[in-house]
């Protein structure tokens, strides 16, 4: 056990996960970090996490799964015994496609990872935060959401707005229990989500069109979601936060 809160990032082994778990270490957190498949990656962020001083449970699992998300969780409750945040962080994106190239296994797949596994994961949180009389869940959707991605992928689209409603929902349902309920809308962030889309360069090549004028970095993403985490952020739920350079 140990006095410092703990944080779960789901999709912790690369990208903004990362990003989120060294800075919260950082920060004062002991991390329980989830990821899929990118073992060595997960190996990678833990070795940091613990250089930035937090200890470091790794929680591999698939998300759009129960049992793994049952699996997450006996970690968290055996190695800490309590929940303080939730980054409801790991997602999935297809190649680039119109509605009519989309299959029903892909927008299965796309909703079971996005949605449910978000829904499933940020369920289990708010039952032992309700115990704790506290706890915060941020919710990581897109600007896809209000943008639509259409010629891209309208489906990860859709599945980033739900995230926002759900999160508004569920920011109302829990408010009167001490936890707040938030989602994060990053833009276009330098990560290796689009190279597993298809499209390694697409931050480069869409850096340009932001207004201000170039990609965002996980480290900036990282950071806001610390500052909703943090007591400076103790009056906002129910929101989302775009982080966005402005598009
Ligand atoms: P990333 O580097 O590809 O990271 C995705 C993480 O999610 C990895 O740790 C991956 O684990 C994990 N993951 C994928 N499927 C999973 C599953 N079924 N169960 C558990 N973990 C799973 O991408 P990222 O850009 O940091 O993305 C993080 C979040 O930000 C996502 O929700 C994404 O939609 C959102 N976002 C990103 C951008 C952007 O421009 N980068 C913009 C808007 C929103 P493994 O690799 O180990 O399988």
């Amino acid at each position: 056990m140990t006095d410092r809160p703990i944080c779960l990032i789901t999709g912790g082994s690369t990208g903004i996960g990362a990003a989120c778990a060294i800075l919260a270490a950082k920060r004062g957190y002991d991390i329980v970090l989830n990821y899929r498949s990118d073992h060595a990656s997960a190996e990678q962020t833990q070795t940091k996490v613990i250089a930035a001083g937090g200890r470091c449970a790794l929680a591999p699992g698939d998300v759009a799964d129960p049992e793994d998300i049952a699996r997450i969780y006996k970690v968290v409750d055996d190695t800490f015994g309590r929940i303080d945040a939730l980054i409801n962080n790991a997602g999935i994106v297809g190649q680039s496609a119109r509605l009519t190239e989309i299959d029903h296994d892909r927008l299965r797949r796309m909703f079971d990872v996005n949605v449910i596994g978000a829904m499933l994961v940020a369920r289990e949180a708010v039952i032992r935060m309700e115990t704790q009389g506290e706890g915060v869940v941020i919710n990581i959707s897109s600007a896809a959401a209000r943008l639509g991605s259409g010629n891209q992928y309208l489906d990860y689209a859709a599945s980033k707005a739900a995230i926002d409603t759900f999160t508004k929902g569920l920011s109302d349902e829990v408010a009167g229990q001490g936890i707040r309920v938030l989602s994060v809308r990053p833009g276009i962030i330098d990560t290796p989500i689009h190279g597993k889309g298809g499209e390694p360069d697409r931050a480069d090549r869409l850096g340009p069109v932001v207004p201000l004028g170039r990609k965002g970095s996980p480290d900036e993403v990282a950071a806001a979601i610390l500052w909703l985490l943090s007591d400076e952020a103790s009056y906002i739920t129910g929101t989302t936060l775009d982080v966005t350079g402005g598009r």
